[in-house]
């Protein structure tokens, strides 16, 4: 290539590290210049950054961005630079370089006379200085990680913001403690409240289908300012401004019910893994786990019990949820999805002020029901079920080392889907094989799932059942505590109501006690 087409831009730095002299910018320029002078180069732009660290990848360098764009728009062949670190102490925007060097045939100089990526040396050279800076960000990184490990070993406090309910020390902040414990309280019962109502009830929203009981806070990000304001204020700092008071999101509360701190769990976070898509699945992969694979436990009080937290857990990852995650799997009236179809036997949907079902089996049929009217009838006669004497023996008792072994016994059914799964993947048994181990194992899972499903309603439904005056607690309770009790106690069915008869006939509406199988 003849020299006088060569056109080539300098790249200058001040840097105020200080493992680097604070070459004026001058002299790098005359250095520069003087380089493509001597092999006859036309210099055709000057890229200038100050005083950032070339190591740090969050910090700009705007002109630096802006030659890596010019240089792929082909608007240079040559980079003149006083030395490599000036350049860049990434080592990957440097390898960048020198396979643009090897590839495209990029001059790059430095004035220092360190290397010349025209030559074979010279990109030797550089490709060895890149080596070994990636070798001392790998060992810092390592140090680092190492550090926040032992951290984490010690079950003590991760640094960083402070989560909701805990001060930076650890200790319990108790009314937001109190918010938290409502969250997972609320969220842990099956079919119940959504993420979206959480949030809502959170921000002091209220409407039928939003928790009342749960603490009204500010945005947790403007809480923290305030706190790191006094702090800085303490400091004799200028204050910095304070984010506006909005509504709790539903992501916000979601990271609240996915945090493994809440119940005491040590947690550790492997930078690396914070990726897009597995971000669903590192929540428990954060857990810190001894030699036993035992979770190692914070320093610091749970807010919540580890059986409410797995029981968290277990809802967000069904995958109902995980496809639908604006929660119109809750419901907002006490019958949506739960009272029946006198025709067809399906659950009835809410459709405006009714109950509806449409459906074609066994015969095309549209059953309309009044909601309030329905809804008023089954309330009496729940509370007429609810203030009778013998209620207290109606409840199972809370069997806790009985659900673990059902929650063990469950992992145990998996195991073997997952076991003959993996067979099959590698060709040791047949499709037929793997469907019948699938079924039959699914059939235990199912039965064991109803027994647990027994077992907890005792506690979702304590507060209410076990009240002084079951009937209040019952009347001032959430709507799927209501919606849970109603179930708990007998299944209604809808029936068409007679045509021309104005007034509500109970009759239509069947209502069949359950047998209750643990009394
Ligand atoms: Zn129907």
């Amino acid at each position: 290539m003849a020299s006088s087409s060569t056109r080539a831009v300098l790249y200058l730095r001040i840097s105020l590290d200080r493992e680097m002299d604070g070459l004026a910018i001058d002299r790098q320029r005359e250095a520069c210049e003087k380089i493509a002078r001597d092999r006859g180069w036309e210099v055709v732009d000057v890229y200038i950054d100050q005083s950032k660290s070339a190591t740090d990848k969050t910090k700009k360098r705007p002109d630096y961005d802006r030659m890596v764009a010019d240089f792929r728009t082909g608007k240079f062949d040559a980079i003149v630079c006083w030395d490599l670190d000036r350049l860049t102490r990434q080592p990957r925007q440097l390898e960048d370089w020198i396979d643009a060097a090897e590839d495209r045939g990029l001059h790059l100089v430095t004035a220092n006379g360190e290397a010349d990526l025209t030559t074979d040396g010279g990109r030797m050279y550089a490709r060895i200085k890149a080596a070994v800076a990636r070798g001392e960000v790998d060992r810092k990184s390592a140090r680092q990680s190492a550090a926040h490990i032992q951290r984490a070993k010690q079950g003590r406090a991760p640094k960083g913001t402070r989560p909701l309910g805990y001060a930076t020390n650890g200790d319990v902040i108790e009314h937001e403690a109190e918010a938290v414990r409502k969250l997972y309280a609320y969220f842990a019962i099956k079919d119940g409240v959504s993420i979206a109502a959480l949030a809502a009830g959170l921000s002091g929203k209220s409407a039928e289908h939003i928790p009342r009981s749960i603490p009204v806070l500010p945005a947790h990000r403007r809480t923290i300012m305030i706190e790191r304001n006094e702090r800085r204020r303490a400091d004799g700092l200028p204050a910095k401004p304070v984010p506006e008071n909005k509504p709790w999101t539903s992501s916000t509360v979601l990271g609240i019910l996915r945090n493994p701190r809440y119940a005491g769990y040590s947690v550790y976070t492997n930078r690396m893994d914070r990726t897009e898509s597995n971000k669903r699945r590192t929540w428990t992969a954060q857990i810190l786990r001894d030699e036993n694979n035992e979770p190692v436990m914070g320093q610091w009080s749970p807010i919540v019990t580890e059986e409410v937290w797995w029981a968290v857990q277990r809802r967000l990852d069904e995958p109902a949820r995980i496809t639908n995650r604006t929660g119109s799997t809750a419901r907002k009236h006490v019958g949506s999805g739960l009272y029946l179809c006198g025709i067809c036997d399906e659950t009835v949907k809410a459709h405006s002020q009714r109950y509806r079902c449409a459906s074609d089996e066994p015969y095309p049929h549209s059953l309309m029901r009044s909601r309030s009217q329905v809804d008023a009838w089954v309330l009496t006669v729940v509370r007429a079920r609810l203030a009778r004497p013998d209620l207290a023996d109606t409840l199972p008792t809370r069997d806790e080392p009985r659900l673990k072994r059902i929650d063990a016994q469950i992992d145990l059914h998996k195991g073997k889907i997952a076991r003959a799964q993996y067979d099959y993947d590698n060709e040791i048994i047949e499709g037929f094989d793997l469907k019948r181990v699938r079924e039959r194992e699914k059939t235990f899972i199912t039965a064991l799932e109803t027994e647990r499903d027994k077992l907890v309603i005792g506690s979702d439904l304590g507060p209410v059942l076990r009240s002084s005056d079951p009937v209040m607690a019952f009347d001032a309770a959430d709507l799927m505590i209501k919606r849970r009790i109603v179930d708990f106690f007998c299944t209604v069915r809808l029936h068409p109501h007679p045509r021309g008869k104005k007034n509500f006939d109970p009759a239509t509406v069947e209502i069949t006690p359950k047998a209750l199988a643990h009394v």
